[in-house]
């Protein structure tokens, strides 16, 4: 039985480097019919924040992940928050020590700073030189008496460890690389490298599967792992898979700090779930050589594991964003209408919430549906229907009304005022007859008369939102145009 987890600690704003993981694991264990545990890494009380949970809470049900066992609705293996589950650390890090697996170590900062500099000018591994490994009862006592207050440190094996990353293949860590490390802080606070791999093991994770970032701390946490079995607290090592980096602009490591990487600001945008995912997707898998956009169940049906590449990804917004308007075409109209409430209304909406029109919106609708790259567009688009004048952009009316454009509306508005209001045709005839008089093509024809109705040079098919608009609306407005 597959047994994945998505285990974010709650700092800051969800990113998307964040959801990309979330997918991967989702996906995986909903294509394996396996469990997805939601674990919450909150051990970092200085770092962490209420806010943060609530809002990664809501962002995962926001891109509709599910989750089996987790915070809200518990599970075997309940609390799935760390900060609630201290006493089983710190029971496992007695049976560290009690076994010999962990030591006490009273070295300073100072001294290992100290110490670290010499072996570096001496061209010599850096990492912790296992000073505290074996101190006699004397040395112990000494250190007591000088108030030295010990971290606790896992004791690396002595050989090297091999493990099949399931992205990567097979790698090796050689003892010089991995040197013993701190699992619990003098003040008694068990550390991220003691608190995930023991939450992994007690919840039985089969697989991990997580950032390259983390790819270092691997061969710790299989060693520490093998202690745990050897404690009876484990039962196996866990698969290991580490997802490619994702790269940002100038190919550097896209980082929390990076605007493009917040996932609110995909929301706020309108971005609709399915797409970002499905773009995230791509950050380091693929379903076919030649189709970029699927549905999710799409990408479910398909995911494996071992078709994760592991060179880094580069993250493409302009790319995201045609993901994301292909899916928008995707969707049923009536969808798509009910996708765009939000930035129909408050604070979005610019006009008053009683002169919003349902029957022009979904008259409307099918238009916008065609043409949005992401919804919060919709608000500009339609905001000539739902304003009682349209709004004012000096620089479309700078470009748009030039010299005989005051003919040309007169002209296009006598032969608006006989047209077929029901027919989106016979309007564009009308114009098309005006901009003919005044040797006008189309394009040159329509351009003040769109500025006059919608107040704008660009948006949705002119002559179906003339339509939509209604006759009196759009004569008024161009009589005010003319004034
Ligand atoms: N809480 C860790 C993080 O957010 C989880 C790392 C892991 O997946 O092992 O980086």
């Amino acid at each position: 039985n597959v047994r994945v987890r998505f285990c974010p600690s709650p700092t800051g704003n969800p990113h998307v480097g964040l959801v990309r993981t979330a997918l991967f694991n989702w996906a995986f264990a909903r294509h394996h019919g396996g469990t997805l545990v939601f674990r919450i890494e909150d051990t970092d009380a200085a770092r962490d924040s209420e806010e943060s949970y609530e809002q990664l809470l809501d962002s995962m049900r926001w891109l509709g992940f599910d989750w089996d066992e987790g915070p809200e609705i518990g599970g075997p293996h309940a609390p799935y928050r760390q900060s609630q589950r201290m006493d089983l650390y710190k029971d496992v890090a007695r049976k560290l020590l009690d076994g010999g697996y962990a030591y006490y170590c009273y070295c300073s900062a100072t001294e290992l700073d100290a110490r670290r500099e010499a072996a570096r000018a001496a061209g010599k591994p850096s990492g912790y030189d296992g000073h505290c490994r074996a101190l006699t009862d004397e040395q112990i006592a000494t250190y007591r008496t000088e108030d030295r207050e010990p971290i606790v440190r896992f004791r690396m094996p002595d050989e090297a460890i091999t493990f099949t990353d399931l992205v990567r293949g097979e790698l090796t860590f050689t003892p010089e690389n991995v040197p013993d490390y701190g699992i619990v802080r003098a003040n008694g606070a068990p550390l991220y490298t003691l608190v995930n791999p023991v939450d992994d093991a007690l919840m039985e994770i089969t697989h991990v599967l997580r950032g390259e970032d983390l790819l270092s701390s691997t061969p710790r946490q299989i060693a520490l792992y093998k202690a745990l079995i050897e404690l009876g607290v484990a039962k196996s090592v866990p698969a290991f898979g580490h997802l490619p980096y994702v790269m940002g602009e100038g190919n550097k490591k896209l980082s929390k700090r990076d605007p493009q990487s917040s996932l609110n600001l995909y929301r706020e945008r309108g971005f609709l779930p399915e797409g970002l995912l499905n773009y995230l997707s791509l950050l380091g898998w693929s379903l076919s050589a030649d189709q970029d956009v699927f549905s999710i169940d799409e990408m479910v049906a398909a995911f494996d594991i071992k078709d994760v590449v592991p060179n880094p990804a580069r993250f493409d917004l302009k790319k995201c964003e045609a993901i994301n308007a292909d899916h928008i075409r995707r969707l049923d109209v009536k969808a798509f209408a009910e996708a765009c409430g939000p930035w129909l209304k408050a604070p979005h909406a610019p006009w008053a919430p009683e002169d919003f029109d349902q029957t022009k919106w979904e008259a409307i609708a099918p238009y916008a549906q065609t043409r949005l790259t992401v919804l919060s567009d919709i608000t500009q688009n339609v905001d000539f229907l739902f304003l009682n004048e349209p709004a004012e952009d000096e620089a479309s009316w700078n470009k748009a009304m030039k010299e005989g454009s005051d003919a040309l509306l007169r002209t296009a508005r006598a032969k608006l005022e006989t047209a077929d209001w029901t027919s989106a045709e016979s309007l564009k005839s009308a114009v098309l007859a005006a901009g003919e008089e005044h040797g006008l093509k189309l394009g040159k024809a329509q351009a003040p008369v769109r500025v006059a109705v919608t107040g704008r040079t660009v948006g949705l098919p002119l002559f179906e939102s003339l339509e939509v608009l209604g006759r009196e609306k759009t004569l008024s407005r161009i009589d005010a145009a003319l004034a």
